[in-house]
């Protein structure tokens, strides 16, 4: 078992003479035993992370090693990493069984007996002993899946590489499937380097979570401080649903002017600001308080455009009285589902100041 780092990685595609930077100088310290997530949008370079990781795609620059091992120039067989798919990449004229063994037999001389001795012991750990003399064809997405990991588990690799496991799955399968996963990767202790572009298995599965946009890294972090002390303005509106609101400020003394609204500052925050003064204010939708004109002391008044139940929320879409109600100037806040306020209501929205996030308008930076 060892950790895994990536020292300054790139990878630059040659894409008809035009260069690609599909990762861009990334670098992270994977302990051994932990479970990584790398989330972010399509084409960030989730999948181009891992496959260099796995030796699927060449390095441009920096170095990836495994413990001490440099593992730039290594082949992919030779790499102590088992890699599970999004589409399983079963063989269809191979049994349960014989798909489990086949990457052991081919890339080890391990004798047959103790391959044997694997397959069933991972058959058993992934609860589909009763599957393995049947064709995939045969197997739920599910258990096409469980397949699929039993294949990695069986060469008891150093590091487990996950492209989106679950996403072919449907929503409740995936839901059990998420637990069952973290489960099994705690109980092997095995280093997991997992793709996906869905936050809540990012923020439910990972001991740490790496924010990727346009090939750079945003932040690598347990969820929580993500979610609590986002980096910069990416990773605030990424990481949350519904997303963070944000509204431009300028600081002007000690008070934020926004278009629709003041809001005045402690001393303390306005410190931490380090004199920049165009801004913009992040509110999380569950931050936001709904007050009614009489219970609150300031009076920026919001119109409530829809409410959406959810069961246990109800996620209200407002605007400041007196904008257009569009895309622009919408914005959310999330009540609880025993709740609710009518569309058209007038109300008035109080953002705590500790709940607050403020960013440098020019760099994207978090300053608080
Ligand atoms: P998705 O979630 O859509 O799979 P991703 O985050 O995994 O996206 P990558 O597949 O790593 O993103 O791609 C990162 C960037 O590199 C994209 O701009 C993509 O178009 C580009 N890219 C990936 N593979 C190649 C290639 N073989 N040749 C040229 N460009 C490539």
């Amino acid at each position: 078992m060892a950790g895994l780092t990536l020292d300054n990685v790139t990878k630059i595609f040659d894409d008809d003479g035009e260069e690609i930077v599909a990762v861009d100088d990334v670098s992270i310290d994977i302990a051994d035993g932990e479970f990584l997530v790398l989330v972010g949008p399509s084409g960030c370079g989730k999948s181009t992370t891992l496959r260099m990781i796995a030796g699927l795609e060449q390095i441009s620059e920096g170095e990836i090693r495994l413990g001490e091992s440099v593992m730039n120039d290594v082949p992919p067989t030779k790499r102590d990493v088992a890699m599970v798919f999004q589409s399983y990449a079963l063989y269809p004229h191979m049994t349960v069984r014989e798909n489990m063994a086949f990457g052991l037999e081919e890339s080890t001389d391990m004798p047959d007996d103790e391959i044997d001795v694997r397959v069933e012991e991972a058959a058993e750990l992934l609860g589909i002993p009763e599957l393995l003399e049947r064709p995939p064809s045969d197997l739920s997405g599910g258990q096409q899946q469980r397949v699929a990991l039993g294949r990695a588990i069986v060469r008891d690799p150093a590091v487990f590489l996950m492209d989106e496991p679950l996403a072919n799955l449907d929503a409740k399968l995936r839901a059990e499937m998420r637990t069952e996963l973290q489960q099994l990767q705690e109980d092997l202790g095995v280093t997991t380097v997992y793709v996906t572009h869905n936050q809540v298995e990012a923020m439910t599965m990972s001991d740490r979570v790496a924010i990727l946009n346009d090939g750079v890294l945003q932040q690598c972090a347990t969820p929580l401080e993500c979610y609590h002390q986002p980096n910069n303005l990416f990773v605030g509106g990424f990481i949350g649903e519904p997303s963070m609101n944000f509204f431009d400020v300028e600081l002007r003394g000690s008070t934020l002017v926004a278009d629709e609204f003041e809001y005045e500052l402690s001393e303390a925050t306005v410190a931490s600001l380090g004199g920049e003064t165009d801004l913009v204010l992040g509110i999380r939708p569950e931050d936001v308080s709904l007050k009614s004109a009489v219970e609150s002391n300031h009076d920026y008044r919001t119109v409530v455009d829809v409410v959406e139940p959810m069961g246990d929320e109800n996620v209200v879409h407002l605007v400041f009285e007196g904008s257009e109600v569009d895309e622009d100037n919408l914005f959310t806040a999330v009540l609880d589902g025993m709740k609710s306020v009518d569309s058209k209501q007038t109300l008035v929205a109080e953002f705590p100041e500790e709940a607050i996030h403020l960013f440098d308008r020019h760099s994207g930076e978090a300053l608080r």
